[in-house]
């Protein structure tokens, strides 16, 4: 059962997270003990909140595995593909000066119920990593037609996403993934194996790397359209839907929720979308015009979006903050 986040508002409100009818508890699994006892790092903290069956995580935004030194930053992000551009078509932005902690918080279910049906992920936040780095899809842009990791470029030793598949945002903040965050799959593989837990996405269910039982390399062809399947793995040794992250070929992250989950669940205020119609609001235009001035391609040219509206470029990106990808 979908819901729209105006009525998820309101059962958190009321403090009553019901998130189906008893039909769906058969369905559904309990992942409480497993998030409670997940190997989190110093820079996560997580609360659980049993009375809604659901987990709080706050983390500072910043990978506890370290970052690259420097990065390249497109300098027209609308002019894409990346990856054939010249090396001076980019920025290097040295990370150290740039990198901004991003704090996150998010409530997540520990009921996550499988549904037949599918929900794409949306650009931004679609998960959390233990290790308090934002998950994202694999896409750049709202069409879906770059992947990050396709679009992989790398000048004199700087590139676009370091090797453990993450970047930062053009403003320095929110740290996320397009692939397998190898830094921390890594550090918790046990050789022969399925991949421990590495993140929960926002639908509930668990997120691994790209070894399943007996630590074979699962690919495309082993899962559903959701890079998802049911079975066991090292938290859940009685099974439960689960998602892999591939290295093969994309899509290297998750295109869809195979699990309930609120309609947009892109990051923003409350950890749900961009707000577009309070941003138009606190700016004095409408809706339409702000996303028809914003445009499809990520991240926004705010220059020319504020152009457009006649507004300052200060005032677009105070209304409307983190654009959702790179
Ligand atoms: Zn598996
Ligand atoms: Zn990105």
């Amino acid at each position: 059962m979908l819901y729209s986040t105006a009525a998820a508002s309101v059962l958190m409100a009321t403090g009553a997270l019901i998130y189906s009818p008893i039909s769906a508890q058969d369905t559904s699994t309990d992942t409480a003990e497993a998030i409670e006892s997940a190997p989190w790092h110093d820079n996560v903290e997580i609360t659980m909140q049993p009375e809604t069956n659901s987990f709080n995580y706050k983390s500072n935004g910043i990978p506890s595995h370290g970052f690259a030194e420097q990065y390249l930053i497109p300098s027209d992000p609308s002019n894409q593909p990346f990856k054939d551009k010249p090396a001076e078509f980019f920025v290097v932005a040295n990370s150290a000066d740039d990198f901004i902690e991003s704090e996150l918080e998010t409530t997540i279910t520990t009921r996550p119920v499988y549904t037949d049906t599918t929900t794409d992920t949306s650009l931004g936040l679609i998960g959390v990593a233990i290790n308090g780095a934002r998950i994202f899809n694999d896409y750049e842009d709202f069409e879906r037609a770059l992947t990050a990791q396709d679009d992989q470029v790398v000048h004199d030793h700087v590139a676009f996403l370091d090797n453990c598949n993450g970047h930062t945002l053009a403003n320095g903040k929110d740290y996320h993934y397009h692939g397998i965050p190898v830094c921390i799959a890594e550090a918790i593989a046990q050789p022969g194996k399925h991949s421990s837990m590495i993140g929960v996405l926002a639908d509930g269910f668990p997120v691994y790397a790209n070894n399943d039982v007996g630590g074979i390399v699962v690919t495309n062809d082993d899962l559903d359209e959701c890079s998802g399947h049911f079975g066991t793995t090292p938290e859940f040794p009685d099974g439960i839907y689960h998602y892999h992250l591939t290295a093969d070929e994309a899509p290297y992250m998750i295109d869809c929720y195979h699990g309930e989950v609120e309609e947009t669940r892109a990051e923003g205020p409350n950890g749900q979308g961009p707000d577009f119609a309070a941003a138009a609001d606190e700016l004095g235009v409408t809706e339409a015009a702000l996303r028809e001035a914003l445009g499809t391609s990520m991240p926004p040219d705010f220059g020319a979006a504020a152009q457009a509206l006649g507004v300052s470029e200060d005032a677009l990106t105070t209304a409307l903050p983190a654009p959702p990808g790179r």
